[in-house]
């Protein structure tokens, strides 16, 4: 029992009273019933929508906790190391969290030991990020309420009713018996055709989207300054993105995203986004709304369209026996082809194939030598070998990153108050860059001086780094 999950239920406290001993096997399974009933109504009670809602409280219960108690505790901090660091969106909670000074450094320091042993090791990929892994199972464990609750009218009427959000919905309708499937599908239809529902129940919470919005915004300008440099030559383009203090390959992958979402949200004319072009996931839902624009209406309405025609496909499906019903509940959940992750593929791709073909010259091949370099996690995601200036470069930056890191890290010992503390303390900020460049969506780390502040040097000995 080491972590939040363990520390608090996703649902009343209910949950745990198991039935009175001595009672009959019927009194027990009526009470469970009864606790499930009351625990599903408890998490229905609290508005849209009580699975995103308990996913998202446990990650931030884990990251909590993470913070102020298990950092340092061997199974987490194995677990961090396997998935090379947090997903980009728990490291911008860490890095917005008043613990970052001092905590970033020892997250990094397990982002680049795992990063660099998964590098070693060809084949291997990252796991998953742990506090994802956290949300996922208390997601999971709030479906699973709900399920055995909805035979009651009360459960299943709020579900039909839209209470929880359309993605959560369709899982929920293929794991309930046919017939309520059958159902459920036809509410959810009906909603999606209604239309006027937030992009929160539609495309379901998404408490990392406003921050990623105001990153995006930032890259407007330099959709803008990328067309002036390719119109000057293609070369041009490259020396100006490699010249960014950012991973070439997570600029362009934003980049290039921003701009079709930009384009899909404001063309009306006659060059503006056919049907098949404009379904978009969940996490693109949301920032083609913060966007905005004169076209965004109807984007959100073709992707409600594409949405309500699958579920249409699931309910005749369901109609044709039981060869139907088998493949209904996969179909439903096959994930469709997003616009924008397409997008992101492609722009990396591309952006890869570019720079391999620029290192042949060995005048840009030594430019490339001065510059930021791919990060980590593109390094990771390279398919074959990494062209050897690029293998150089991100030697070079991760080595000296180590340093960094290890000098932060000794500088946070109380023994070690009378040095000097310079710029190797803001380390935590600027080191996402070259580790995973989503984290500040392929933009260079914000500019901010070295924390210095003599107070920040933690107390608690549980605290304080593992290095000596
Ligand atoms: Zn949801
Ligand atoms: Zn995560
Ligand atoms: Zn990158
Ligand atoms: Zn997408």
């Amino acid at each position: 029992m080491n972590g939040p999950e363990h520390q608090g239920s996703p649902v009343s406290p209910r949950a745990r009273v198991l039935p009175w001993p001595g009672r009959s096997r019927r009194a027990k399974a009526a009470e469970r019933k009864e606790a499930a009933v009351h625990d599903a109504l408890h998490l229905l009670r609290n508005g849209l929508c009580a699975v995103c809602r308990e996913r998202d409280e446990s990650a931030t219960r884990w990251l909590s906790y993470f913070i102020v108690e298990n950092h340092t505790e061997e199974g987490t901090c194995a677990r961090v190391q396997a998935a090379a660091g947090l997903c980009p969106a728990h490291t911008r909670r860490l890095l917005g969290d008043a613990s970052a000074s001092w905590l970033m450094p020892q997250v990094l320091d397990l982002a680049l030991t795992g990063g660099t042993r998964i590098l070693g090791e060809p084949g291997s990929r990252p796991a998953r990020c742990p506090c994802c892994v956290a949300g996922g199972e208390a997601a999971q464990r709030a479906l699973d309420t709900l399920l055995r609750a909805f035979g009651r009218q009360q459960v299943r009427e709020a579900l039909e009713g839209g209470a929880v959000c359309l993605p959560h919905t369709t899982l929920l309708t293929t794991r309930v018996p046919w017939t309520d499937g059958l159902h459920l599908a036809e509410t959810a239809s009906a909603l999606l055709e209604a239309g006027g529902r937030e992009t929160a129940w539609s495309a379901g919470m998404d408490a990392d989207a406003p921050v990623r919005a105001a990153l995006l915004d930032r890259l407007a300008p330099l959709v803008v300054e990328a067309e002036h440099q390719q119109r000057l030559s293609v070369t041009s383009r490259w020396k100006a993105d490699v010249a960014t203090d950012a991973c070439p390959l997570c600029l362009a992958e934003h980049r290039e995203t921003r701009r079709l979402l930009t384009w899909a949200a404001t063309t009306t004319d006659r060059g503006h986004p056919a049907r098949e072009e404009s379904a978009l996931c969940e996490r693109h839902l949301h920032d083609l709304t913060a966007i905005g624009g004169p076209n965004v209406e109807a984007v959100l309405a073709d992707n409600r369209d594409q949405r309500s025609a699958r579920l249409l496909r699931f309910r005749r499906l369901l109609g044709e026996g039981r060869k139907g019903r088998a493949d209904a509940g996969s179909h439903l959940l096959s994930v469709p082809r997003c616009r924008a992750c397409a997008e992101e593929r492609t722009a990396v791709r591309r952006q890869a194939a570019l720079l391999s073909a620029q290192l042949h010259d060995p005048a840009h091949a030594r430019e490339y030598e001065q510059t930021h370099g791919i990060c980590l996690r593109h390094a990771l995601e390279w398919r074959g070998g990494l062209p050897a200036p690029v293998h150089e470069v991100l030697t070079a930056r991760l080595a000296l990153l180590r340093w960094e890191i290890d000098e932060a890290l000794r500088k946070q010992d109380w023994h070690t108050r009378h040095e000097h503390k310079g710029a190797e303390m803001s380390v935590g900020q600027r080191a996402p860059t070259l580790l995973d460049g989503r984290v500040y969506a392929g933009l260079p780390a914000p500019g901010e001086q070295a924390d210095v502040r003599t107070e920040d040097v933690p107390k608690n000995p549980h605290l304080i780094s593992r290095r000596p």
